[in-house]
C-alpha cells in the first residue's frame, strides 16, 4: 500500500449497523448457535450501558467452548459477510481523494483480519477493533491497528490515527449509527471534526441532543425514539451517499 503522507484527511466509521448488517458477535452465534440466547443477553446489557464492553467480553469469553478458528471465522464470512451497497465504492473514492479510511469498530480485529484477508472489504489504511480475538498477522492487515477495549477508545484511537498520520482534527468525519458511537462524537464535536449518521438510532440523536451535539449529516433512516428497526429497508442504504456528504462537507 502506498505510504501515508499523501492522506490529508480521515473518515472514521463504526462498523456494525453502520456499513454492515453483522453485529459484533454474529460470528460466535453462528458457530454456537446454542449459545445466542446468552450472548445476546450480555450484548444487550452492553449496548444499553448497564455492564461496560470489557465486561461483556469477558463474560462472552467464558461462555465460548474454544476461541474461534480461522476456519470457522472464514465460514462465517463465506455465509454471512454483507455490507451495505457501494462501500467498495467508497473506501476506493476515499483513498483516491486523499482520506484515510479507518474502520473503529467494537468487532474483533480476527473478523476484520479475516474479511481482508478473503477479499471480503478492501484494502483500508487503518483499523481500530476489539483485541479478543485476532489472528496471526498477514499481508493483507492494515497498516495500523489500535486496540478497542472500552467504548471511549474509540475517540482515543481517532486521535491517534490523525496524530499517526499528521492530520488535523478538523479535517476529520466521523460515522456512526447507535449509542454506541456518543463518545466518538463527543469527541468529534470536541475536535471540530464533522459528524454523519447513518441509519441513525434513537439512542444516538438523545446522546447528542442532550450534550448539545449537533450530527451535521444524515444518511438512510433516522428513528425516533420507540420507532422499530426496518432492517429491510437498512438493508437498501447506499453508502456512496456519504462520497457526496464528504464533498460538500469536508473537503476544500
Ligand atoms: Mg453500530
Amino acid at each position: 500500500m502506498a505510504s501515508h503522507t499523501h492522506f490529508q484527511y480521515l473518515v472514521a466509521s463504526d462498523w456494525s449497523e453502520c456499513l454492515s448488517p453483522n453485529g459484533p458477535f454474529d460470528p460466535l452465534i453462528y458457530t454456537w448457535p446454542h449459545l445466542e440466547a446468552d450472548l445476546t443477553r450480555i450484548f444487550s446489557a452492553y449496548t444499553s450501558n448497564e455492564i461496560s464492553l470489557s465486561r461483556a467480553v469477558g463474560e462472552i469469553k467464558s461462555l465460548l467452548p474454544a476461541e474461534l478458528a480461522e476456519e470457522e471465522m472464514d465460514t462465517f464470512l463465506r455465509e454471512k459477510f454483507a455490507a451495505y451497497t457501494g462501500l467498495s465504492q467508497v473506501i476506493t473514492w476515499c483513498l483516491e481523494h486523499g482520506i484515510a479510511f479507518m474502520i473503529n469498530s467494537t468487532g474483533s480485529m480476527g473478523y476484520f483480519q479475516r474479511a481482508l484477508a478473503r477479499g471480503f472489504l478492501p484494502r483500508i489504511p487503518l483499523l481500530s477493533a476489539h483485541p479478543f480475538l485476532r489472528y496471526a498477522p498477514r499481508g493483507t492487515d492494515p497498516e495500523r491497528t489500535f486496540e478497542l477495549l472500552e467504548i471511549e477508545d474509540k475517540g482515543t484511537n481517532t486521535h491517534a490515527a490523525l496524530h499517526a498520520l499528521g492530520i488535523p482534527a478538523h479535517r476529520t468525519a466521523v460515522v456512526g449509527d447507535s449509542g454506541g458511537d456518543g463518545p466518538h462524537f463527543s469527541w468529534a464535536a470536541e475536535n471540530g471534526a464533522l459528524r454523519v449518521g447513518i441509519n441513525t438510532k434513537a439512542s444516538l440523536e438523545s446522546y447528542c441532543a442532550t450534550r448539545g451535539i449537533e450530527i451535521n449529516a444524515h444518511l438512510g433512516l433516522s428513528y425516533q425514539p420507540g420507532q422499530p428497526r426496518d432492517q429491510e429497508a437498512e438493508a437498501r442504504t447506499d453508502l456512496t451517499e456519504l462520497c457526496t456528504v464528504l464533498r460538500r462537507e469536508l473537503l476544500p
